[in-house]
């Protein structure tokens, strides 16, 4: 019996999965392994490498879901927790040799990067003390021939040199490797342009960090088979650079680039992989407890102290031990959590309901006029269940866009790029674009992946935000100069600004894990631009609060609102709460669904309670707060500002 171990990451799902499709169609049976990773709960804080509260909390019912799935097939998944190299290898040993392939779709976020780069290395290659780099591969171009099988070394400067290997649809495309390595020979991040070859594997260059210096590349087993897939974007980070060779930076050309490549050479891309699953497919639950249960193979097991139940990861009760919610509330047992709970819907099954809907209810197709309203249910809701993998981009994609394309002619077709583009097909691309900016973000985060916590423009290196604990003078608004920039923050946090769409945008958050993209734009653009607090707090903060907390896309929200990002917002642009709020939501239906203390205001008054009208109405202060500070001093302030990076 030949088993291939699928690990399941941000791809919770059975359909329309390459590494399951791989190993079903190669005739394996699935291991199906979950590990809870170390560093979802002590990662690097600055590198967002710690999971979010929301996020964990969703992952514990996505888990759950995935979990009643595989049993469904007479299966089990095996939930691990720990260093995924230490609690694989431990669990492949005890399977004694029978485990023949380990395969799982992609992660893109650097530490993510770094840490499947050292796992298939770990699992592929042995050790042999050489720092031999003995290629058995050709590229494309000859010099060198077949499958590239390198075997390595960690060098003493902690680079790895490592092999990613390409799905099939990829031959062709140009790799351009975006990483130097530390040492003084190839100074910096490697630049080194590299042809894919003709097996498809693909060479790059990985930095390690400081903290693995001593650790043993202990090696494995010649035998193991390891393979990763794309089953996370439409079109791999490095499949795609512009004219120059360069990365994409301006969002229009790459999503030109895509459509053009789905009407052509990639338009396999698009379709979701058909399979069916059965029993046969699985290893069974029964054969998994045996082998688990068997602790007379003499292997001492640190992967049985790891192996766990979903209940045991208490991904549940996460809310109190967050450093930033505690701020908050900070009971025991955090409400929040609760609360929190009602609003999700995790797992495949939910999120191929969800898109169902979206779809038969032509939701769709109104996407593009009903999008920037957030008092509707106008856009799909889906992003929690894309980032986890519940649902496939490409099925997404795949749903929307065999949408009937209808007759009329679009008045649409030079935004897209597109020669007499029928009018649904059009509409259809309001939502499509959204998927393509979904894989932009991964893809400026693959090739830029500093911007994860640092400006892309370097000049914002250099802005003047408002020192959290400083108290803040200058402003000319009495209540601004009695808090410092962190009491700010907390308003803003807490929706406490005085600013109601700010406000009821933030509540939403705070109340069900979600907000709607407009109000995310007002939100972060007030925490940025009128209280000029570093976007770095505010991409935290919706870290650990949004369910659908995602790395690249929140990286690429924060970095286009602060104007630091690729194809940011120009720093000049800042929004008005208040215009913002009457031109979106002008009968405040989405203020006062958040924002109850609101609820006696006119519409027009409701914008801008501050102002005399709302006054007569309420007792500022008392049902609502006091403008934290005021919109057009600050705005004047951050303008100059930004003005003098511009020097
Ligand atoms: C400051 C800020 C932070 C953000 N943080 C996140 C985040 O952590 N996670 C996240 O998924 N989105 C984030 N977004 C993008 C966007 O707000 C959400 O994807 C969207 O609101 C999700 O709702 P929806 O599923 O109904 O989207 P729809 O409008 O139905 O769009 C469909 C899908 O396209 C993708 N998408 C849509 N808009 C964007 C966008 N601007 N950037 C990237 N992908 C997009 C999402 O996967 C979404 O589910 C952020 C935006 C801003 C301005």
């Amino acid at each position: 019996m030949s088993i291939a171990i699928i690990l399941f990451r941000n791809d919770l799902r059975l359909a329309d999965n390459p590494a399951l499709h791989h190993a079903i169609s190669h005739g394996k049976k699935i291991l199906p392994v979950f590990i809870y990773e170390d560093h979802f709960d002590s990662g690097n804080e600055a590198n967002f490498e710690r999971l979010g509260a929301a996020t964990k909390l969703w992952l514990h019912y996505s888990l759950k879901s995935l979990s009643e799935s595989i049993s469904e097939y007479g299966s089990k998944l095996l939930v691990l927790k720990g260093n995924q190299r230490v609690v694989l290898n431990a669990l492949i040993d005890k399977f004694e040799n029978s485990i023949s392939s380990v395969y799982w779709n992609r992660r893109y976020e650097p530490h993510h990067i770094k840490l499947d780069t050292e796992l298939k290395e770990f699992l592929t290659y042995k050790a042999d003390g050489n720092a031999e780099i003995e290629a058995r591969g050709q590229l494309k171009d000859g010099t060198v021939a077949g499958r590239t099988s390198s075997r390595l070394r960690r060098t003493n400067d902690r680079s790895v040199l490592s092999v990613h290997e390409d799905h099939e649809d990829d031959e062709n495309a140009e790799i351009e490797a975006p990483r130097q390595l530390k040492d003084g020979t190839v100074a910096g991040r490697t630049s080194s342009r590299l042809r894919r070859t003709n097996d498809r594997s693909v060479l790059r260059v990985h930095e390690d960090q400081e903290d693995d210096e001593n650790a043993e590349i202990e090696a494995p087993r010649q035998y193991l088979e390891v393979k990763s897939f794309g089953g996370n974007l439409l079109i791999e980070p490095w499949e795609l650079l512009n004219k120059q060779s360069k990365p994409y930076q301006v969002y229009t050309p790459f999503s030109k680039q895509y459509f053009h490549l789905f009407e052509g050479s990639m338009a396999d891309r698009i379709r979701p992989l058909e399979y069916k699953l059965s029993a046969d497919n699985f290893l069974s639950k029964e054969d998994i407890s045996k082998i688990i249960e068997n602790a007379g193979n003499g292997v001492e097991l640190q992967s049985l102290e790891s192996l766990c139940s979903i209940e045991d990861l208490n991904l549940r009760d996460r809310g109190e031990e967050n450093k930033n919610t505690k701020n908050i509330i900070p009971e025991q047992y955090h409400p929040w959590v609760d609360k929190m709970t009602k609003y999700i819907k995790a797992g495949e099954t939910k999120a191929r309901e969800a898109l169902d809907e979206f779809i038969q209810t032509n939701s769709a197709l109104s996407y593009g006029e009903k999008r920037n309203s957030p008092f509707l249910k106008g856009t799909s809701q889906l992003s929690t269940n894309l980032h986890f993998g519940e649902i496939s981009v490409r099925q997404v994609y795949a749903a929307v866009n065999n949408l009937d394309s209808g007759k009329e002619i679009s008045e649409n077709k030079a935004a897209i790029g597109a020669v007499d583009f029928p009018l649904s097909k059009a509409k259809k691309y309001d939502y499509l674009k959204q998927l393509i900016w979904r894989e932009f973000a991964h893809y400026l985060m693959y090739h830029f992946p500093h911007t994860v916590n640092q400006p892309l423009r370097e000049e914002f290196k250099y802005f003047n935000w408002r020192k959290l604990d400083d108290i803040q003078a200058g402003s000319e608004n009495q209540n601004a100069n009695k808090l410092t920039a962190h009491q700010m923050l907390k308003k803003w946090q807490q929706g406490e600004t005085g600013y109601p769409i700010v406000d009821a945008g933030m509540k939403e958050l705070w109340e069900t894990g979600w907000m709607h993209n407009r109000v995310r734009m007002i939100a972060a653009s007030f925490l940025v631009k009128d209280l000029r607090i570093h976007w770095i707090e505010g991409a935290k903060w919706f870290w650990d609060t949004l369910f659908d907390a995602d790395l690249a896309n929140n990286t690429m929200g924060w970095q286009w609102v602060a104007g630091s990002g690729a194809d940011a917002a120009p720093y000049f642009r800042i929004f008005n709460p208040t215009t913002q709020s009457e031109r979106f939501d002008p009968d405040g239906i989405y203020i006062k669904r958040w924002v109850k203390s609101l609820g006696g205001c006119s519409s027009k008054d409701i914008h801008a309670p501050f102002i005399a009208g709302a006054l007569r109405l309420m007792k500022l202060g008392e049902n609502y707060p006091y403008p934290v500070v005021d919109h057009d001093i600050e705005r004047k302030v951050a303008l100059d500002e930004f003005k003098k990076l511009r020097k």
